[in-house]
């Protein structure tokens, strides 16, 4: 009979099924006989299933986001944060103007040159905004068209 000190340093092959066949029987015979060594092989197989658990529980919220993710109406919710987008950054650059315009502690070269920084933030936004809103009116017509 093998000494539970041998047993122990075999256990994990045991679990892994990677001992030969006459050591895992060997094995097999001292747990029946050894009920500290089956508690430690107990305990072992415990954490490997927590941790083989763990791991299928994070795939599983893996496979779940992504499903959330494409379930999303992506396009509606994108159409929504350019628009949000745009406000916000024409409400800022609006703000900004007026700040810079009012203030008088700010000299004429820089109320100019934020103003114009301003200015084309606007322009930019709004042509983007243009070519969106183009862009939903010749989605519209294919769908009509359709
Ligand atoms: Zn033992």
């Amino acid at each position: 009979m093998k000494s539970c000190e041998e047993i122990n340093d075999q256990l994990s092959g045991y679990l892994d099924e990677e001992l030969t066949q006459g050591d895992s029987q060997k094995v097999d015979v001292h747990l029946r006989g050894c009920p500290a060594c089956q508690k430690i092989l107990d305990e072992m197989r415990l954490l490997r299933n927590a941790v083989a658990g763990s791991q299928k529980v994070e795939k599983l919220q893996d496979d779940q986001w992504e499903k959330i993710v494409n379930d999303l109406p992506s396009k509606a919710s994108a159409g929504t944060g350019w628009v949000l987008l745009i406000a916000g950054v024409l409400t800022l650059a609006g703000l900004g103007i007026w700040e810079f315009t009012v203030a008088d502690d700010v000299s004429t070269g820089a109320k100019l040159g934020g103003g114009a920084v301003g200015f084309g933030l606007l322009l930019l936004f709004v042509s983007v905004l243009r070519q969106r809103l183009i862009s939903w009116r010749t989605d519209k017509y294919k769908d009509i068209k359709y």
